[in-house]
């Protein structure tokens, strides 16, 4: 068994896989080659922020560490064991994380963590392979990915534009319309309509944004067909609206008229809960994308399940390629895992590299492991990673828009919605955990002294 990328989602697989007796490799590249992002040898080291994200009941991020740690994670555990002061947030000594989980890897006598480089996909006959080698995929292997794969299943950036729920749009102001009425009768897209001042206000706020700056090995991002909103901005007062705000083929229904700009948001889900906002991918910061884009009439109330984002991705197009057990179709003793399988985000890789390794461990010992159910965090993002429009498959990451909602009665109060919406997907999670023989919670407390369940490395039975 071969683990490709000692990351978050490689190290999680080898953990899982050895830790059941499965004889594994885990391949590193660094420290003789490293990323553009990664600063050390550190196996599981954090390329950025030191934060996974919300730890509360009734954020989507929070409900999935709990789901993780229902099924013996070693990231989320590692994570709980380095965790520093962060509110709500599961902030952390990334040191103290890195070091924690190359402890529990080393104690592991069935793995061997070797620091080389892979360069070439395996063929068949050569063992069972989980490459996670992440949003910064060596050029070599990512070459070889894409020669197996062909050109068109491999993609190298993101360009993410937001994603607001459906219900937090001002529909007395947002109306309905396709260009020219040619949709599907009632108009596919919701618009958001601006007079010349509300528009000439809306680009000066635009330009004065705080960004992400690029990094340098980014910049030929900018020269792709795919600009952020304030670079357009940029080119020209007018860009804008010639460009993702052009209005024409739309006339408001309050008005009569054409507006001077729009901005346009089409249904992003099967159920409509959520509605991306069309051509809008932006480097602003997340604080001030949320004022700016709350600036626009009709979503003043916005709440976003995604903000936008553009950056150096390596990801595959898992909807084409991927089984429901990540799995290559052309090729099943190859697996993905982790960010380059479409996913966003510390924890999403993470969980990516652990349900690769479940389902290679299930088929060692004879077995098959059904999908996580569709109403858990962890369920609805491998549905989505399966299901997403092939063409335009962009990475997400977990949010409550692709969840089911509530069966009876409406809970208007959101917070508590979404608590249980969460307590409903942990009971979910546990009952499928125990069907499949997988259910090995760990043992969480704030603080240090937090240990995996199984340290020692034996999976209860
Ligand atoms: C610049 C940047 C910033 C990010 N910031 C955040 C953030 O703040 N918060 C967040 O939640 N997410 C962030 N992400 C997204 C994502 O969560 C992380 O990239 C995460 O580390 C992905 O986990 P992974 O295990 O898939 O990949 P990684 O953690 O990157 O692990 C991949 C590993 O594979 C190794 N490798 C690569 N190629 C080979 C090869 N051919 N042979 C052997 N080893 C190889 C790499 O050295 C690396 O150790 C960021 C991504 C990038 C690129």
């Amino acid at each position: 068994m071969h683990v490709v990328g000692g990351g978050l989602a490689g190290s999680e697989a080898a953990w899982q896989l050895a830790r059941r007796g499965i004889p594994t490799v885990l391949h590193e590249m660094r420290p003789a080659r490293s990323t553009p992002a990664h600063q050390g040898a550190r196996l599981c080291e954090l390329v950025c922020s030191n934060s996974l994200g919300s730890c509360l009941d009734h954020t989507a991020p929070g409900v999935f560490k709990a789901e993780l740690a229902l099924l013996g994670s070693l990231v989320v555990s590692a994570a709980h064991h380095a965790r520093v002061p962060a509110g709500g947030a599961l902030a952390v000594d990334r040191e103290a994380m890195s070091g924690f989980v190359e402890a529990r890897l080393a104690a592991l006598p069935t793995l061997e963590i070797r620091r080389d480089e892979v360069a070439r996909l395996p063929e068949e006959g050569e063992g069972t392979w989980i490459f996670a080698t992440g949003p910064l995929t060596s050029p070599s292997l990512a070459g070889a990915i894409q020669a197996r794969l062909g050109r068109d299943y491999l993609y190298f950036y993101d360009a993410i534009a937001p994603i607001v729920e459906a219900d937090t749009v001002d529909r007395s102001i947002a109306f309905r319309a396709s260009r020219y009425d040619q949709g599907s009768g009632d108009g596919d897209y919701l618009n958001c309509p601006m007079d010349r001042d509300q528009y000439e206000a809306f680009v000066d706020l635009v330009l004065a944004a705080d960004q992400v700056p690029a990094h340098a090995f980014e910049q030929e991002r900018f020269f792709g067909g795919c600009q952020p909103i304030e670079a357009i901005a940029r080119s020209g007062r007018d860009s804008l609206r010639f460009g993702p705000m052009k209005p024409v083929g739309l006339v408001d229904p309050r008005t009569g008229r054409r507006p001077y700009a729009v901005v346009q948001l089409r249904q992003e889900n099967l159920p409509g809960s959520a509605l991306n906002i069309v051509g809008f991918q932006t480097r602003m910061r997340y604080p001030d994308q949320k004022r700016v884009l709350r600036t626009v009439p009709g979503l003043e109330a916005a709440e976003f399940v995604r903000l936008g984002s553009v950056h150096r991705n390596t990801f595959i197009d898992t909807p084409h390629l991927l089984g429901p057990d990540l799995a290559l179709g052309a090729a099943p003793y190859i697996r993905f895992a982790g960010q380059i399988v479409g996913c966003e985000g510390y924890t999403e890789s993470s969980a990516m590299g652990l349900v690769a390794a479940l389902h290679v461990a299930a088929e060692v010992a004879g077995k098959r492991l059904s999908p996580p159910p569709g109403d858990t965090m962890l369920g609805s993002l491998l549905a989505y990673l399966r299901a997403a429009p092939a063409r335009g498959f962009q990475p997400m990451n977990v949010n409550f828009g692709l969840v089911p909602d509530l069966a009876g009665p409406v809970v208007r109060d959101k917070k508590e919605r979404r608590r249980l919406l969460g307590r409903r997907a942990l009971e979910s999670m546990a009952s499928w955990a125990r069907s499949e023989g997988v259910y090995d919670p760990l043992a969480l407390a704030p603080g240090p002294g937090v240990r995996a369940s199984d340290a020692a490395g034996n999976v209860p039975a």
